[in-house]
């Protein structure tokens, strides 16, 4: 069952994601114009988007019996879609059902090779921010809810603080706080900024059959894409 949101609640959503739009169309923002004119190509903020897990890696299972690794990659290519829509450089770590270790006899190897080349992957990129996406669960079905995680700096901490705000229209009861990314290999060897958004609860029934709904993820893109968008600006070149 969905909960409707109040449009309200939506609205500073909306407006970001519209703003974008009008830019591109050339009729309204002259900031994001300006930025695409004067701002050379290699000098340009890069949003590495990373599906977490994949191929090999499903990663957690949802209560309906879903790979996190799917859910993961569906929410992944509708952010992608919509940060580029709005004029801005990405780069995906993964497009397809796939894991990207190089080497490796064993699945354990293969998953530390996995992430060996995801953390390459976001420090040869040039002014590159990391978003990684996944999805959360834990033994009890209760809990519920996006929560963000930031790499140790303040533009990832203020991205982070901001985006879980925004979380609030999705699900304005569950009062979680975004958190410092520790013990999270990726987060912690990448050498740029970057976030991890756990999207919701898999262990929730509610929420897993949410996560699963195309159109809520369209929301959950939606917000992702316009507060990495309203933060770019701040992100530190290499
Ligand atoms: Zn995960």
């Amino acid at each position: 069952m969905r909960r409707s949101i109040p449009i309200k609640k939506l609205l500073p959503v909306y407006v970001s994601v519209l703003v974008g739009c009008i830019a591109l169309a050339g009729i309204g923002s002259k900031v994001v114009t300006t930025m695409v004119e004067t701002a050379p190509l290699d000098e340009r903020t890069c949003i590495v988007v990373d599906a977490g897990h994949g191929g090999i890696d499903g990663g957690a299972t949802s209560c309906s019996g879903v790979l996190e690794s799917q859910i993961n990659l569906q929410i992944a290519l509708r952010v992608d879609a919509l940060i580029q829509f709005l004029g801005y450089d990405t780069r995906m770590i993964r497009v397809t059902d796939t894991s990207i270790y190089t080497e490796g006899d064993t699945i354990a190897e293969q998953k530390v090779s996995d992430l060996k080349n995801r953390v390459k992957a976001v420090n040869e990129t040039e002014n590159a921010i990391l978003l990684s996406i996944h999805q959360n669960t834990f033994s009890d079905g209760r809990y519920h809810g996006p929560q963000v995680f930031y790499s140790d700096d303040i533009y990832s901490r203020a991205l982070a603080a901001d985006m879980q705000e925004a979380f609030g229209v999705l699900d304005p009861v569950s009062g979680r706080k975004c958190r410092q990314a520790k013990g999270i290999y990726l987060m912690e060897k990448i050498h740029r900024p970057g976030i991890l958004v756990e999207c919701g609860f898999l262990s929730n029934p509610e929420e897993d059959a949410r996560l699963n709904d195309p159109e809520y993820q369209k929301e959950v893109a939606g917000v992702i894409a316009a507060r990495m968008a309203t933060h770019i600006k701040d992100a530190p070149l290499t």
